[in-house]
């Protein structure tokens, strides 16, 4: 077997190690403190900065996927007690109960390239998922945690904040990553909410993606496929608005108006 000494980085693989143990403890720190589930599984261990310090608490028991067969033979000779536990494989494409028993903790400094599936996969799975803290790219944590009539408000921001309470934790540095990356990073968390909105999370999810399709229209030109009249969206107080205006709450009463006078949502 090839004498793995370092992973090669890969582009297409979205990989830059992490080289500042300060903020690798920072981000498994913020995790330790919420964390409550008896297993974490990492996304994208490469050459286990986190998953080195994960391995050190003994409260919960950690699982790794990585989709990188260099990764995985570097790893399985760094940390032989994890093979068991180290899977090689697509984390989208994964059916994550295969692999570790529910609930578990998610942790990853995630590859960039794919930030919004994994995040839609998360909420796809949030019934297992109760907390998750990772590393995204600047740009697409700030949209995690926009405000409405943000210019990164969005439909990550709105479907996001549907389940999961999200921080932004700390901004990080490109430098301390190799090869590091052209734009800065950012560690959130997020926290499943006690609650889930009532409303069918896939007429949500229509809803708040149709209205986004057009934000510079106001909702009754962009949402006009929904056939709702007028009246009913003045009633609302959003006829004059726009999507990017909206909170999740006032989505969440528009998608059940939908629900109730306009074409069904499907
Ligand atoms: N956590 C490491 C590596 C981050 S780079 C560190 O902080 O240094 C991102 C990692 O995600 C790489 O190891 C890459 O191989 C892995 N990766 C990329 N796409 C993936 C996917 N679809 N599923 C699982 N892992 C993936």
């Amino acid at each position: 077997m090839k004498q793995s000494g370092q992973v090669r980085a890969k582009k297409h693989l979205g990989q830059h190690f992490l080289n500042s143990e300060n903020i690798a403890n920072h981000i498994v720190k913020s995790l330790v403190e919420k964390c409550h589930t008896p297993h974490v599984l990492e996304i994208g261990p490469g050459m286990g900065v986190l998953t080195q310090l994960l391995l050190d608490h003994s409260q919960f028991e950690t699982h790794a996927i990585d989709i990188d067969k260099e990764s995985i033979v570097y790893l399985n000779e760094k940390f032989p007690n994890l093979t068991p536990r180290l899977h090689e494989g697509d984390f989208l494409h994964m059916k994550l109960s295969d692999i570790v028993t529910p609930p578990f903790s998610i942790i990853g400094n995630f590859p960039y390239n794919i930030s919004s599936q994994i995040i839609f996969k998360i909420i796809e799975c949030r019934d297992e998922v109760p907390l998750m803290v990772g590393m995204f790219q600047k740009e697409v944590a700030e949209r995690l945690t926009a405000k409405p009539r943000s210019k990164a408000y969005g439909i990550l921001s709105v479907l996001t904040e549907a389940f999961y309470d999200v921080e932004y934790l700390f901004t990080v540095d490109e430098h301390v990553f190799t090869p590091p990356p052209k734009v800065k990073s950012a560690v959130i968390r997020m926290v499943r909410k006690p609650e889930e909105p009532e409303v069918s999370q896939k007429a949500l999810f229509h809803v708040v993606k149709v209205a986004f399709n057009q934000r510079r229209k106001k909702l009754r030109n962009a949402l006009q496929s929904f056939g709702i009249n007028d009246e009913i969206l003045q009633q609302e107080g959003c006829i004059d608005k726009r999507a990017e205006e909206l909170s999740l709450k006032e989505f969440i009463s528009l998608t059940k108006l939908i629900m109730t006078h306009g074409k069904t949502v499907n």
